[in-house]
């Protein structure tokens, strides 16, 4: 080849491979980048948009299965099943947090939130799917390793214990902040659009692409047999997460009885508030975690004298069992249905 012709090559080949780099920084912009994959016992779906989409995409990917193989309450080798077979265990910046933040809201729901509810869980089956209603006596003096302050958290040792037989269980909080670590790291990639869904936890960063806010929708407790989808309401909203709690997630039945997984920490039996599902939003998504259980166990006017103490840091779609539909004021610019609603204000 020609010096001159060896040149011309070099020149085609960049023109080519800038062209071909910059269709596909684009491409990822405007389709973005989709990961699916099953974690903390659901299915999660990461999407973000951006120049570094891919790489911030598999690294949040990474923490979230990382924080599972932590906090699993049946992982032998996870630091809450350390704690809950030895009774202590060391404490690390996730932990820690997750503790400090569990014992603050179990206060701030008067015990509604509780991650002491685990020999409870455990008694009911939920944990391993054995399912089986426990004897009343053996609830009753489960009921004990549940309430008070089991936990103590010591800083300078870096450690936690519990007291007596207690155990724990992150089931309620650990998807909301799992959101929040990939947030951070989707964020710290410079990604400000983009959708995370751990199995329905969904965090909102930023817009569409479009510019136009993400459409959140609140799934039907009860969908009709048309398997069609259908839904309680819709949330159209921008940097927000929209976390759902409801007995219908999981349960068992036995002799016509349905039980299902959010216990009642005062009774040790299924939560019986009136709510058949719970929807929290807010900025925070560990606090929206654990209050979309906690409201679920403590009734709407418990919930609503709660939130207006605080109506800054959160909002409540709630759907009483009787078909009912209440929204807080602070979504009523965000939120549509085809069912009535009541406005709370
Ligand atoms: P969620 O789907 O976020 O409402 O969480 C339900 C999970 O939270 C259950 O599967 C349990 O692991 C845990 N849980 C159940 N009841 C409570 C409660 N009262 N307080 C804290 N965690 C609970
Ligand atoms: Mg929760």
């Amino acid at each position: 080849m020609s010096r001159n012709n060896s040149h011309k090559f070099i020149i085609i080949s960049l023109i080519l491979l800038v062209s071909l780099t910059c269709l596909y920084l684009w491409h990822i912009r405007k389709t973005g980048v989709s990961d699916d994959f099953f974690a903390m016992d659901t299915i999660m779906s990461l999407q973000a948009y951006g120049k570094d989409a891919d790489k911030a995409v598999s690294e949040a990917r990474e923490a979230i299965l990382g924080l599972d193989a932590a906090l699993s309450v049946t992982n032998k080798d996870s630091s809450v099943y350390r704690l809950n077979s030895t009774g202590s265990c060391s404490l690390n910046e996730d932990l820690q947090y997750l503790l400090e933040r569990s014992i603050q809201i179990q206060e701030m729901t008067g015990g509604a939130f509780n991650i002491c509810i685990y020999p409870i869980m455990k008694e009911w089956g939920f944990t391993e799917k054995n399912y089986k209603v426990p004897e009343e006596a053996v609830i009753l003096e489960l009921c004990k390793l549940v309430n008070g302050s089991k936990i103590t958290i010591d800083t300078t040792a870096d450690s936690v214990s519990l007291s007596e037989d207690a155990m724990i269980d992150l089931g309620g909080i650990a998807k909301g902040y799992a959101s929040m670590k990939a947030r951070d790291i989707l964020k710290a990639h410079g990604i400000n659009s983009a959708l995370i869904n751990l199995g329905g936890n969904v965090c909102a960063v930023g817009k569409k692409p479009d510019g136009s806010p993400f459409s959140i929708a609140i799934k039907d407790p009860e969908p009709d047999d048309t398997g069609e989808n259908t839904f309680t309401g819709v949330l159209k909203v921008s940097d927000k997460c929209v976390i759902t709690s409801g007995g219908y997630e999981r349960y068992f039945e036995e002799d016509g009885v349905t039980y299902h997984h959010i216990i009642d920490p005062s009774t040790g039996y299924p939560a019986a508030s009136g709510l058949k599902s719970v929807t929290v939003v807010s900025d925070d998504p560990t606090l929206a975690d654990a209050l979309s259980t906690a409201v679920y166990v403590m009734g709407k006017d418990r919930a609503v004298g709660l939130w207006r103490t605080m109506r800054d840091r959160f909002d409540l779609v709630l759907l009483s069992d009787t078909g009912q539909l209440y929204i807080t004021e602070g979504l009523k610019d965000c939120f549509s249905s085809k069912l009535e609603y009541y406005i709370i204000e």
